[in-house]
């Protein structure tokens, strides 16, 4: 609940209610109660400042297992994957010019990949197996002795599908080999150790995990890279790699945010297991209901069907009453129908009728009971009309 609104809210994977703890943060520095500094302030109101920006990269640090020196704060997971990806390459281009990544990747990815081909890179975009999930030895097979950056994301933000991490850190490790981890959706719903899964470069944000929108950061394993190629220039912060003022109630609104994740997750994620099977067993036995994605390898809080036997804009004209996400061209800025369900080898008009419900903090079993009730109500109806028999 929290959200007040005619519509129950099922798109926590889009952007997420920011949680009251966190709110109460941010406020005690935007009302000026904690204080109002800039961090680089050599004075005592700018050394509180910087104190609480120190403190806030210590929470999100522990998240994964990172040292506080090891962040950059940026406006969120867009700009820090840009920042990975093409900060990383740029920086190790005397080594080879040759990136891999995975279809199903964050635009944010892709697209700072397709620039960087305008720039003389040269990148291997590697396909999923149907259920979406990359093996680590189709990653080996793409090597190259020129390549000097890996990117894949930990947990699909359209499907909900768990990549091997570990698996591949290790495998890029072994070969020298940059690795870059968009987990802007698994934070705090899957374990994330940037040391034990071999993660050089981490992207983050908070709005994911009511948080507050527009903060983020890179982390970066020190130890493996210490420096990346800057996208933006100024005033010298961050050790030049993102300057600019810091924000501090955005970054002390982080900071509270991967707290709060830290300290709740076993409980979060038994939570939005339920709710997410919920869903799906109330929904399962509907013909012509298939999941995308991986049954086991997936997130807690996602779920995607496509159904067979309905028109993509029907169904999402009579679900209006549940906020939630869909594969659909008119869903898309490119209007075209998810990229990622048509990877995995779904039809257009399969992924033009899918449904992506995502449950989050402050979902209820009441909502995902009336999501269901809406969904299996607008399937029958839907169906009811269709001349083609659906197969059970
Ligand atoms: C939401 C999201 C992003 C973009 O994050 P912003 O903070 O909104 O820029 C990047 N990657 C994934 C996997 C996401 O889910």
């Amino acid at each position: 609940m929290l959200v007040t609104a005619e519509v129950i809210y099922l798109d926590y994977a889009a952007t997420s209610p920011v949680d009251p703890r966190v709110r109460e943060q941010m406020n005690r520095w935007l009302d000026n109660r904690d204080g109002f500094g800039n961090p680089s302030s050599a004075h005592s109101v700018g050394t509180r400042a910087a104190d609480a920006v120190e403190r806030a990269a210590a929470e999100v640090a522990e998240l994964v297992n990172a040292k506080p020196s090891e962040i950059v704060w940026t406006s969120g997971a867009t700009e820090s994957d840009n920042l990975a990806v093409i900060g990383a390459a740029q920086f190790r281009r005397i080594r080879g010019q040759h990136i891999v990544t995975v279809a199903t990747e964050h635009k944010a990815v892709l697209e700072s990949c397709a620039f960087l081909e305008t720039r003389g890179f040269e990148v291997t975009l590697l396909q999923p197996d149907e259920s979406g999930l990359v093996s680590s030895g189709k990653i080996a097979a793409a090597l190259r002795p020129d390549t000097v950056l890996v990117s894949v994301m930990h947990a699909n933000n359209e499907i909900g599908v768990v990549q091997d991490i570990g698996a591949i850190g290790k495998l890029c490790r072994q070969h020298d080999v940059l690795f870059h981890v968009d987990a802007a959706q698994s934070a705090g719903k899957l374990p994330i150790d940037i040391r034990a899964q071999q993660i050089d470069l981490l992207s983050l944000n908070a709005h994911k995990a009511c948080g507050p929108q527009g903060i983020g950061v890179l982390v970066l394993d020190t130890d493996r890279i210490r420096r990346v190629e800057p996208r933006m220039f100024g005033g010298g912060q961050q050790r030049g790699l993102r300057p600019g003022t810091l924000p501090v109630h955005q970054i002390v609104g982080m900071g509270a945010t991967m707290k709060l994740l830290t300290d709740g997750m076993d409980a979060e994620v038994r939570q939005l297991t339920a709710l997410r099977d919920h869903l799906w067993a109330g929904i399962r036995d509907l013909p012509g209901v298939v999941m995308n994605g991986h049954p086991d390898h997936r997130l807690c809080s996602i779920l995607n069907v496509s159904v067979d036997g309905v028109e993509g804009e029907s169904l999402r004209f009579a679900l209006s009453d549940l906020a939630v996400a869909s594969g659909s061209a008119c869903n898309s800025l490119n209007g075209e129908p998810s990229y990622v369900l048509r990877s995995l080898g779904r039809t257009d008009r399969q992924a033009e009728a899918s449904i992506r419900f995502s449950v989050g903090r402050f979902s209820t079993e009441a909502e995902a009971d009336q999501a269901v009730r809406s969904f299996v109500a607008a399937v029958e109806f839907l169906q009811s009309l269709s001349p083609v028999r659906i197969a059970g």
